[in-house]
């Protein structure tokens, strides 16, 4: 079967992009593994003319923002992501009506119709950096009120933040951190910031899924408790094999990332399934979001 994706691909011209949190075997016939801003970056800049999406629904749909010519396509249609359900466009619309003085922020986990409501969008690696960048101004960071109050304290910022969260790492809390840390007394806490506050106020070092694998590489720690979805512990082991990591909890997996198999991947090349499209009427506002964050995140 890995033959006969390459051989699609190569026929195809396709790339095939997977977020951290996918099944190894997925991340392994990847040609490019990356947190949301990087694959962001691959589906703006490739020249294949399919990409292959191993992620959830808003992550096709933010390469097709991008990439509006090509073909992208989500090898497991109902692959979603539930912090990203947390808010709808109409939800957004009626807050707007009676809050005009806020910029909205907009975590890249929501929908294209979200996206183009709001003045600017982030994802795990720029957030605290754009969310600085507005410090003068009223803000509503949606959808995730983990990652929004963690900067609003951080950064002593006037943000209100949207009531939703992501259900795995929502769910981190104190007593399973000191229980680990007894276990594993000399590792280090790592942390993504879509954890509970108090969660992150335990850690050694809290970032997105890029600044996470980065820390594991450079740190001089030996062994890490890692807070976020496990996948990302298979490129943590393939890019520092001499440091030990172990999940704070296996309940850290999310379903909806494990949705893509090989099986679904090869049948998405075969079969052109399932093409992504944008409503036109909301991808300009979308697409105009995801711009302006490029530009600051570049700054
Ligand atoms: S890990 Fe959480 S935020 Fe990421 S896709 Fe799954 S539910 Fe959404």
């Amino acid at each position: 079967m890995i033959n006969d994706i390459k051989r699609l691909k190569e026929e195809k011209n396709a790339v095939i992009l997977a977020h951290y949190y996918q099944l190894p075997e997925v991340q392994d016939i990847a040609d490019f593994i990356g947190d949301s801003y990087a694959l962001s970056k691959q589906a703006a800049n490739t020249s294949a003319d399919t990409i292959v999406f191993c992620g959830v629904h808003f992550m096709a749909e933010t390469a097709k923002l991008l990439s509006p010519d090509k073909t992208v396509l989500l090898p497991e249609i109902d692959a979603g992501c539930p912090m990203a359900d947390r808010i709808t466009a109409a939800q957004l619309a009626a807050y707007k009506a009676k809050n005009p003085d806020r910029t909205v922020v907009c975590y890249v986990n929501s929908t294209a119709g979200v996206k183009a409501l709001s003045d600017v969008c982030v994802t795990s690696s720029n957030a605290e950096k754009i969310l600085a960048h507005y410090k003068d101004h009223k803000i509503l960071y949606v959808p995730d009120k983990n990652l929004g109050n963690y900067a609003k304290r951080k950064y002593n910022l006037d943000l209100e933040a949207w009531p939703g969260f992501c259900c795995i790492h929502n769910d981190l809390t104190v007593e399973l951190v000191d229980a680990m840390r007894e276990k594993h007394p000399e590792a280090a806490f790592i942390v993504h910031p879509e954890a509970p506050l108090d969660v992150l106020d335990k850690a050694d070092y809290i970032g997105g899924t890029k600044g996470l694998i980065e820390f594991v590489k450079q740190s001089p720690y030996k062994r890490y408790i890692v807070g976020t979805e496990e996948g990302i512990l298979h490129q943590m082991r393939k890019e520092a094999p001499d440091k030990d990591v172990v999940v704070l909890t296996p309940e850290l997996r999310c379903y909806d990332m494990k949705k893509t198999t090989l099986e679904s991947v090869h049948r998405a090349l075969k079969t052109d399934t399932y093409a992504i499209e944008v409503d036109s009427s909301v991808a300009a506002g979308a697409r105009r979001a995801i711009d302006r964050m490029m530009a600051l995140s570049e700054q």
